[in-house]
């Protein structure tokens, strides 16, 4: 009787809890493979230095990748861009550790990474979140934004098997930019491609409007040229050289050259694709797009997982030839 009940006893454990298990691991193959490594990837510890309170903190990286994605990507978002995130940030962080050999965030010493967007990747403590969503809304997206995260743990974007550089960006436009355009350099993955997916983003397109005098300011150059015969007057403003995108790489102003990315910063505007056309005494700029254009653009992850795709088809479109690899297999 005891041995009959124990050894049921050892049947119903099997089948209720272990054979569930086996079949699930068994049958789903895209989930990361359960390993000691992976506890490892999980315990990796990063040094993050945070601007607002000029602290360094230290955190665990699966922990650390929710507050990136919670500051850098709306996390209504679908779920597949989301992951495509969250991979992209755990790539990025992860070429910078120290202790795989990175180079750390030059601007503070002793962190891998700080939380300044312009600098390293924006980053959200659970205050800052609870801040952003709502109270309301904090539980619900606090577990979505967890649950793609911990549905990518350990995986990073690869080259020739080394991690990338994986830069991102908020709306390219209509097509992304290569980095040889922006950065000066050649780099095989980060090559522009169609992105014919962020037509709904709220960033596509934008204009601001500048008086002539601080326009003439931002630039430390006079635009206007002078009244012609007391008739009107012109601009001195051209283009002197686009990419095949459409951005803007020289542009001449009140006899100075300036580059596509110091205009851009010079007069506050949302990507160096822009236009402008003069309005009575005001020059008005028409900007194409959020941000350098290079790598992921996350509104067009958005589009496509959308479209059905998944995180690794969105990592693959805009990251050119890589793979997804396991960082502790
Ligand atoms: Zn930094
Ligand atoms: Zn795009």
């Amino acid at each position: 009787m005891h041995r009959f009940f124990l050894s049921t006893f050892t049947f119903l454990i099997f089948t209720i809890i272990i054979l569930p298990s086996l079949i699930v691991r068994g049958l789903d193959m895209s989930a990361p493979a359960q390993s000691p490594l992976e506890e490892e990837a999980v315990g990796t510890i990063i040094k993050v230095f945070q601007v607002e309170t000029g602290e360094l903190v230290e955190m665990h990286l699966e922990d650390y990748i929710v507050g990136v994605v919670a500051a850098e990507m709306p996390a209504e978002f679908a779920e597949e861009a989301l992951k495509a995130q969250a991979v992209a940030a755990r790539t990025f962080v992860m070429r910078r550790l120290k202790v795989y050999g990175g180079q750390g965030c030059e601007a503070h010493p002793g962190a891998d990474i700080c939380t300044d967007p312009s600098h390293c990747q924006g980053w959200l403590s659970a205050e800052e979140q609870q801040q952003k969503w709502g109270l309301v809304n904090y539980p619900r997206l606090r577990d979505k934004l967890a649950g793609a995260v911990d549905l990518t743990a350990g995986l990073v974007i690869t080259h020739g098997g080394e991690l990338i550089d994986a830069p991102y960006h908020s709306t390219c436009g209509g097509h992304t930019e290569d980095a040889v355009q922006v950065w000066g350099q050649e780099i095989p993955y980060l090559v522009g491609v169609p992105c014919p997916y962020d037509f709904a983003s709220p960033r596509y397109q934008e204009e601001v409007s500048y008086p002539l005098t601080e326009v003439a300011a931002r630039l430390g150059t006079p635009v206007a040229l002078p009244a012609a015969g007391g008739i009107g007057s012109g601009l001195d403003m051209a283009i002197l050289e686009k990419s095949g995108t459409g951005r803007i790489i020289e542009l001449e102003a009140g006899g100075k050259q300036f580059t596509g990315l110091e205009a851009r910063e010079r007069l506050g505007l949302k990507s160096t694709n822009f236009q402008w056309r003069l309005e009575g005494e005001n020059l008005v700029f028409k900007t194409i797009g959020y941000g350098h254009g290079v790598g992921l653009c996350q509104y067009g992850a958005n589009g496509m997982a959308q479209e059905g795709h998944t995180f690794r088809e969105i990592l693959q479109y805009y990251y050119t030839g890589v793979d997804i690899e396991n960082l502790y297999e």
